[in-house]
């Protein structure tokens, strides 16, 4: 309908946008990275759509993002514009997506508003999206126009409009009718104390520090000067000002060429002011993952990592390699998130991947099918963008392709490779990292012994990092290379969640650590199933001190059992009677030279389930 439609926003919004308006005044400047990444993704979901509807991009036209500032000085007042070529909004949908909180990131963001007093660094742990806009407007209109569809042959194009002061937004169809070719085009009504951002030097600069990464798409600023140019001689009787605009283009900045002729040696040049304006492309460079390693600083991967994966918190770590998978020839980035996804443990499987597979610096697919990552590495946010594939290759093409299993594959050796180099290099950070991740690995050691990749599964297993009765975060070769002469065993003592402090007292350690042995503690539920899995680590067995089959080492063989014998002999009236009297509980009662000040202990044989097990199985209905 023509007319303007009234709309309420929700509460949450409502109160959201004050917060916003209030409070994050000092982080204002992310207006502009918010817009530039809404206008960046809804030209990436344009071209994703298009690759199964032609109809609604016929892959020609171009996409890009373009910014436009106007200042009038007169006035002190100033707009900034920007214009993207994506998918484009219907009134339904610009009063769904913005004027109502859709998105999870900004009701925890509201949460966290509440409870804390500095909202002030908020704004850089939350996305706040569009409503950012208002840190640096009065007053927002949203001009958009979806794609022509067989369903919408004559889409209309609408605007959604509101003020920073006021409660409400209004949609209603375009009074200039349908001036975009599709997308939306973004204005906002500057402060008047947010002029600044009429400044092309200014604006230039924000673009590359917040968001230069943030598009894959050209970003163009639509830029004007005066400048001095000499009159050409047939063309004297020209007005002394003239206004030059020169067509944008996709993949060339173009400049006003000075086609005049150079004026005679002789001749007196006469000169007049001529506005150039042109289309200047702000992100011209290399892709951050295209470029060289060496090159990258440390706050440019930050930067990358929290604009691309959407990430609040610094990555732990990253790696960035090229790969070659056939003939496919690849870039790769992979991060650690500074932990993992909050329900990770109660659904790795349904953990959400981001992978991004991209062919030639655009995005292909996030879907890799049966060849996602596996769950103990499904939080990694890695990114891939290969050389040589067609750019129209379908999901059902490279679901058979080989390449997708064996960039999994490939991904899985290099996080390996990349958390080998920092425990060695840099073992502080790694213990570090490990706060988060030291479980993963355990899960990934059990995971990968199921699928029988037994290389990968060892080099896991190095990585894990344990408490024991003498150290803290010690590596499984640690262990080994400091045992004792004789030992043959990696000993160990499973308690879920003891601590390793009274675990150290235990009665099943005690004799090991009489005769100076160091015994592993394990205390995640995890462990248990990790050591059965693993069973061996560099050729030594892992044996529970708590059951059957514990050997020192350094036993005096020959006397022991002389001495055993004597004790089975001497004892032997109250080993019947005990064994006759708790028959029902009980499997065997043996004499043992396991204790050194305890009176006895209550073992499982070596095939049982320890207490540990028991309980955890109990706790899963088993
Ligand atoms: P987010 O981007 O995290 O979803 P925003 O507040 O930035 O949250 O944007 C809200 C929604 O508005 C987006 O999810 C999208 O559906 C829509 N939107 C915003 N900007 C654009 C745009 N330039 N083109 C199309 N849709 C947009
Ligand atoms: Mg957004």
């Amino acid at each position: 309908s023509d007319s303007k439609t009234k709309h309420e926003y929700q509460s949450d919004v409502a109160r959201l946008r004050k917060i916003v308006i209030e409070s994050l005044y000092s982080h204002r400047e992310v207006f502009l990275r918010e817009l530039i990444s809404n206008a960046n993704d809804a030209i990436e979901k344009l071209r994703l759509t298009a690759l199964k509807d032609k109809t609604i991009w016929d892959g020609v036209a171009p996409l890009n993002i373009t910014l436009k500032l106007h200042k009038d000085s007169d006035e002190d007042t100033g707009r900034l514009v920007i214009t993207d070529t994506g998918i484009g909004m219907s009134p339904q949908e610009l009063s769904a997506n913005l004027g109502t909180l859709a998105k999870s990131g900004t009701s925890e963001f509201l949460a966290k508003a509440d409870s804390s007093s500095s909202s002030g660094n908020l704004i850089g742990a939350f996305g706040l999206g569009f409503y950012a806009s208002f840190l640096v407007a009065d007053k927002v209109y949203v001009a958009s126009l979806p794609p022509a569809t067989p369903a919408n042959p004559n889409p209309e194009q609408h605007v959604f409009s509101s003020s920073s002061d006021e409660p409400s937004f209004e949609v209603y169809k375009d009074p200039r009718g349908n001036t975009l070719g599709r997308g939306t085009e973004i204005t906002l009504i500057l402060k008047k104390d947010a002029l600044e951002y009429t400044d092309e030097e200014n604006v230039k600069k924000l673009v590359s520090k917040h968001s230069g990464f943030a598009s894959s798409f050209p970003i163009y600023l639509f830029t004007s000067k005066v400048e001095e140019q000499p009159i050409p001689q047939d063309d004297m009787d020209a007005p002394a000002e003239e206004k030059v605009e020169t067509p944008k283009s996709d993949d060339e900045e173009m400049t006003l060429e000075d086609t005049t002729e150079k004026p005679a040696e002789s001749a007196e040049v006469k000169m007049r002011n001529v506005t150039v304006e042109e289309w200047v492309h702000l992100n011209d460079q290399p892709p951050l993952w295209q470029r060289d390693a060496k090159e990258v600083t440390d706050d440019e991967y930050k930067n990358f990592y929290k604009a691309t994966f959407k990430q609040y918190a610094d990555p732990v770590l990253w790696h960035h390699f090229k790969g070659d998978s056939g003939p496919v020839s690849f870039k790769a980035l992979i991060y650690v998130p500074e932990s993992l996804p909050e329900d990770y443990w109660q659904s790795p499987l349904a953990a959400s991947q981001d992978t991004r597979l991209m062919v030639k610096r655009v995005l292909i697919t996030s879907d890799f099918g049966e060849h996602k990552l596996p769950k103990w590495i499904s939080w990694a946010k890695v990114l891939i963008d290969a050389d040589d594939l067609p750019l129209n290759v379908s999901r059902e093409t490279l679901q058979n392709n080989r390449f997708l299993k064996q960039i999994k594959n490939i991904v899985v050796t290099q996080f390996i490779k990349a958390m080998t180099k920092i425990s060695e290099e840099d073992p502080e950070r790694y213990t570090n990292i490990l706060k988060n991740y030291n479980h993963v690995l355990k899960l990934g050691v059990i995971e990968t012994a199921v699928e029988g990749k037994s290389g990968n599964r060892d080099k896991l297993a190095a990585l894990t990092r344990w408490d024991t009765t003498l150290r803290k975060n010690i590596s499984l070769q640690e262990y080994i290379d400091s045992r004792k002469e004789g030992q043959t065993q990696i000993y160990f003592l499973a308690n879920i969640g003891q601590s390793t402090e009274n675990m150290r007292h235990s009665v099943f350690v005690e004799k090991l650590m009489a005769r100076g042995y160091e015994v592993i503690l394990m205390t995640d539920t995890m462990d248990e199933i990790f050591v059965g899995n693993l069973r061996t680590y560099g050729s030594m067995r892992f044996q529970d001190a708590a059951k059957k089959g514990l050997e020192y080492g350094d036993e005096d063989k020959e006397k022991e059992k002389a001495e055993m014998d004597k004790f089975k002999e001497d004892y032997k009236p109250l080993v019947s009677f005990f064994v006759n009297s708790t028959k029902e509980a009980i499997k065997d009662v043996v004499i043992s030279n396991r204790l050194v000040t305890s009176p006895c202990a209550i073992v499982v044989d070596s095939f049982g389930y320890s207490a540990n097990m028991e309980k955890l199985l109990a706790s899963h209905g088993k």
